[in-house]
């Protein structure tokens, strides 16, 4: 098994290690929670666990799925064993129903249905605040080409598919997400992480917040919020 070597990369959430294996990286899943670019952080007890254990959790059920992610082997509480992506720097987001930057950029109604779903791109630049990108700005600026973009808006589609029913079958409206993809020898793969943290969850009957909302929102209940999403899932944290 590949051995945690030097630190790669310091993100917001985690921190990712080379290994003995180039082919190899390791993530760590730290407790720091951000929001607003990384203007508000805390730590959060627990999250690292929850958030490590659950995105395994949906990573596995992508993979059997037929979705090539980056997720190799659970190494611990807070550790993962992932392939080393050469990370395409876009965020694809998927909404079922209208929350977040759409309700403030469009002034529609919080919760109304997206039918089809929509497909947004966004640059993935903290300084910038992660704006709104095209298909032209990411095949002009060389980002990722036509076909890579045309690969990761497929795959979003599918893993929407796959995971509204996923959460569907738990009591939970999917109701966005986004995603990071990177090329693993040339192929498309999805990386980053799948958690409450990069999605919004509603419970279906009351419509409460079951994700990082709480936090941004400063409702409370953050983690207690993400592990009654991973106990409805069955994903197993002890
Ligand atoms: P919005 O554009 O409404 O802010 O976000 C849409 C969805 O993508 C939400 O589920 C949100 O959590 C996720 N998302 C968008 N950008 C980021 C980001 O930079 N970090 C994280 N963790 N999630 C993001």
């Amino acid at each position: 098994m590949a051995q945690k070597t030097t630190e790669l990369y310091r993100g917001k959430a985690k921190t990712v290690y080379h290994t003995t294996d180039a082919d190899k990286l390791i993530l760590h899943f730290r407790n720091d929670t951000s929001a607003f670019d990384g203007e508000r952080i805390e730590q959060l007890a627990r999250k690292g666990m929850v958030n490590n254990k659950f995105n395994f959790f949906i990573m596995q059920k992508l993979e059997q799925a037929g979705i090539p992610t980056q997720a190799e082997v659970l190494l611990s509480d807070d550790e993962v064993l992932v392939k080393k992506l050469a990370m395409i720097p876009v965020e694809c987001v998927v909404r079922n129903f209208a929350a977040g930057s759409l309700v403030k950029r469009l002034g529609v109604e919080e919760g109304q249905a997206l039918t089809p779903p929509t497909f947004e791109l966004f640059l993935k630049n903290d300084a910038l605040h992660d704006p709104m990108i095209n298909d032209s700005h990411v095949v002009s600026f060389g980002w990722a080409t036509a076909e890579q973009l045309a690969e990761m808006k497929q795959l979003t589609l599918r893993v929407n598919d796959v995971l509204s029913r996923l959460f569907d079958d738990a009591g939970l409206m999917l109701v966005d997400f986004k995603l990071e993809f990177g090329l693993f020898h040339g192929k498309v793969v999805l990386g980053d992480e799948f958690s409450p943290d990069g999605c919004r969850l509603w419970d279906k009957a009351s419509r409460k917040k079951l994700d990082k909302d709480r936090f941004r929102q400063g409702l409370g209940g953050v983690v207690e919020a993400y592990e009654e999403v991973a106990q409805r899932l069955g994903v197993p944290l002890d």
